[in-house]
């Protein structure tokens, strides 16, 4: 089976054609620019990416159509034709309450999703406008959307329920939600596989560390609490976003410095995490590489961030009556062992005893506590898209 996942943001498209069965990823690649000056990258497997700049895409309708071209290209194609592409995965980032798994999209469906676009105003009008375009370029062919959230629907009350004026949920669907669902999903999923026990006997905590940062519960392979909110500005400090802050601040800077609200949450958004304490970067290779050359700031940022993950772990080992599994998953955790380490040391007093050298490995599936260790350290890159491709294939088969 074949199929074509599609990443849709306002400017951007990200794209994949792969076979869940196999996981063979057939080509990859990336529109940007769309609306401005259009450009296209397309990597085949086993080739070497073809760029080219200057491509029409005044909208994604074009950008989309240069994919289905890419692909079936003579030359460097993949696929002898478009029927070849049994169906089309769609990642859309909100869907509320309506939706706690991947969907096939039919019309009610789309409505369903337009009417969250007021709790991802920046992100579901532009995944909106991806499925929009494919289903106009490829009639016939099933589109399922995967959402973000979609994994966190499993949440009680108690995990998603803000202490504010009831009325804000029951009227306003102010609650937390949680993002990084298909990811936390994932290797969750492998998780359970690589201790080869069933995932409901599992407790697992799953720490998702990248550029955007979340921290999540599984208790038996659903998620119980995750520490991004409302939206993805929650819980851990990230590479610029603050994370949970006490929101007393935000009034008396906005006095202080006359700012607006959307000032400030720029500031909040792009201008804090560990870029804002380090003053030096977002990522955490810079900020590795200053903190060994005596930059003591940039060594409070990896520390603050190590600090608040650490906490979340504690609270959803407390959350959960216990934990079985930890696992280290995106770009800071498939790569940064310092950051792992001081994630889970000192955690000997529940269960956790890391394994030095079993940690130097980076990007890999792979178990980085000590034999002896109660709870297992996991290191194991995530798969979106492949999570996509196996609930679209899973979808267009039932
Ligand atoms: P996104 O959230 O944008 O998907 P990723 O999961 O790809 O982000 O993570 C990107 C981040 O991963 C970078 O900003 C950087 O901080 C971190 N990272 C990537 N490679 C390394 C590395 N070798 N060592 C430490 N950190 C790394």
């Amino acid at each position: 089976m074949k199929i074509l996942v599609i990443n849709a943001g306002s400017s951007s498209l990200k794209y994949q054609l792969l076979d869940p069965d196999t996981q063979e990823v057939l080509a990859k690649g990336l529109c940007e620019r769309i609306g401005i000056d259009g450009k296209f990258t397309y990597k085949p497997e086993g080739k070497a990416p073809i760029k080219e700049a200057d491509v029409a895409m005044p909208t994604h309708s074009e950008a989309i159509q240069a994919v289905l071209d890419a692909l079936v290209n003579p030359e460097n194609g993949v696929i002898g034709s478009m029927a070849e592409i049994d169906a089309v995965g769609h990642r859309v980032v909100h869907g509320g309450e309506k939706f706690a798994t991947s969907v096939l999209i039919d019309d009610q469906v789309m409505a369903a999703i337009e009417e969250c676009n007021p709790l991802a105003p920046l992100h579901n009008p532009a995944n909106i406008i991806g499925i929009r375009a494919c289903q106009a370029l490829m009639p016939g062919t099933p589109m399922v959307a995967v959402f973000d959230t979609a994994f966190h629907q499993t949440m009680p009350p108690v995990a998603y329920t803000y202490a504010l004026p009831y009325e804000y949920y029951t009227n306003d669907k102010v609650r937390r939600y949680g993002f990084h669902g298909t990811s936390h999903k994932y290797v969750a999923g492998r998780a359970a596989a690589m201790l080869g026990k069933p995932i409901e006997e599992l407790k697992i905590i799953t720490c998702h560390l990248g550029n955007g940062s979340s921290v999540t519960a599984v208790d038996g392979g659903k998620s119980v609490d995750t520490s991004m909110g409302f939206t993805p500005l929650a819980g851990v400090p990230m590479g610029t976003r603050s994370g949970d802050l006490d929101a007393g601040i935000l009034e008396y800077l906005m006095n202080k410095y006359g700012c607006s609200i959307k000032e400030m949450l720029n500031i909040l958004n792009k201008k804090s995490g560990v870029q804002g304490i380090s003053g030096v970067s977002s990522d955490f290779r810079d900020l590795d590489a200053a903190a060994k050359e005596g930059n003591t700031r940039a060594a409070l940022a990896v520390d603050v961030f190590s600090y608040s993950v650490k906490k979340f772990v504690g609270a959803y080992a407390a959350a959960m009556g216990g934990v079985d599994a930890i696992v280290f998953t995106a770009g800071v955790g498939e790569n940064d062992g310092a950051v792992r380490m001081a994630i889970a040391s000192g955690l000997e007093f529940m269960g956790v005893k890391m394994d030095e050298a079993a940690n130097s490995v980076r990007g890999v599936e792979a178990v980085i506590s000590a034999p002896d260790s109660r709870v297992k350290v996991l290191l194991i890159p995530t798969n979106e898209e492949l999570m996509i491709a196996m609930d679209t294939a899973a979808l267009v088969r039932a």
